[in-house]
């Protein structure tokens, strides 16, 4: 008997992250699995990266290559999304051959398996609507992923939103009335894209870096964090928070109250099962983890009684959430490709 299964390829700027589903639903992989992605040397080394690591995966989740019957591919962006990536480039992918360059089309070529591409803020949504609520519901969720910039997905009746363009869930870019936050009087929060008041220019490791600590620490000249370069204080951030540091910790809020703001305005577009957030910024301590969350709660403006039971969760096995997620878009892919086959022809 054969087993069929299908992969989950995440790949981010530095490293592949893999996983596998089988048909029974169960992960083959549980923790983090990764090999170097080498994005840096181009497309064509970075394709026999991710080739050589799902063979290595595969071995270490005691499948075979032969198995995968389909395979999910997430990056960071800009993306198409078919998987094209941006002309201009991106942070991620600097070699000038992978402007353009379609990457879902190279590894189905290569693999002669199957791709179907999402974005890392999609595929991370994905699986932590999936752990929610399972793969065959209808309920509708928005994650919120923290990490360098602000990713994220929006899940109606089950499905990602992907857009016409692939912009669908570009999260971070939605602009939020910021103004209502306390304690940031006189900022002006940048965005990279060149706008103000965009959700990452105020939730993100960017927005520590470019806004938040900027601004904080010209008021407290006397931090610590004041005689770093301000790169290296930034990531510095959130540990300084977990100890209880007054401003770093204030910075946390400012970024959850900001989070209040924007998943408010979700609520009311989109009367959501469950609002849902990862990333890095999560990844710490239960005690700062809820903290956080309460504070996210404390951001948003009155609520009607119905909105206010909407929970807030956060996404487990986070640094496995965009393997996972195309995983289960892979996954998809096969189902809706079994029941066009059951589907007579359209006369
Ligand atoms: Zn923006």
């Amino acid at each position: 008997m054969t087993m069929r299964i299908v992969a989950g390829v995440d790949l981010g700027g530095t490293a592949v992250n893999y996983t596998f589903l089988d048909e029974s639903g169960q992960f083959l992989i549980k923790e983090l699995f990764e090999h170097p992605a080498r994005s840096i040397d181009g497309p064509e080394v970075c394709i026999n990266q991710i080739i050589q690591g799902l063979a290595l995966a595969a071995d270490h989740a005691g499948a075979q290559l032969t198995d995968v019957v389909a395979v999910g591919l997430d990056t960071p962006g800009p993306a198409s999304a078919n998987g094209v990536l941006s002309s201009k480039g991106s942070t991620n992918f600097v070699h000038s051959n992978w402007a353009g360059f379609d990457i879902r089309e190279a590894l189905e070529h290569q693999l002669d398996t199957p791709v179907v591409y999402l974005n890392d803020g999609n595929a991370a949504a994905s699986w932590g609507h999936v752990s929610l609520f399972g793969s065959q519901s209808h309920a509708t969720s928005i994650s919120a992923i923290i990490g360098t910039g602000l990713g994220g997905g929006v899940i109606t009746s089950g499905d990602v939103v992907v857009g016409r363009h692939g912009f669908g869930g570009e999260l971070g870019h939605v602009t939020i009335p910021f103004h209502h936050i306390e304690g940031i009087d006189g900022l002006e929060p940048r965005c990279n894209c060149g706008r103000v008041g965009c959700l990452e220019s105020l939730c993100s490791l960017t927005a520590i870096r470019k806004n938040l600590l900027p601004f904080f620490l010209k008021q407290h000249a006397d931090h610590p964090l004041a005689k770093e370069e301000i790169g290296t204080a930034a990531k510095q951030v959130r540990g300084l928070a977990e100890n209880g540091d007054t401003l770093c910790k204030e910075i946390f809020r400012v970024q959850a109250h900001a989070l209040g703001l924007f998943f408010d305005e979700m609520i009311n577009v989109f009367d959501p099962d469950a609002l849902i957030v990862g990333g890095g910024a999560i990844e710490t301590t239960n005690d700062f983890r809820d903290w956080f969350i309460d504070q996210i709660r404390l951001g948003m403006p009155p609520q009607r009684d119905e909105q206010k039971s909407i929970p807030i969760h956060v996404i487990p096995n986070g640094d496995t959430a965009g393997a996972r997620g195309a995983a289960l878009e892979a996954a998809k892919l096969v189902r809706s490709k079994e029941h066009s086959v059951r589907q007579p022809d359209q006369e």
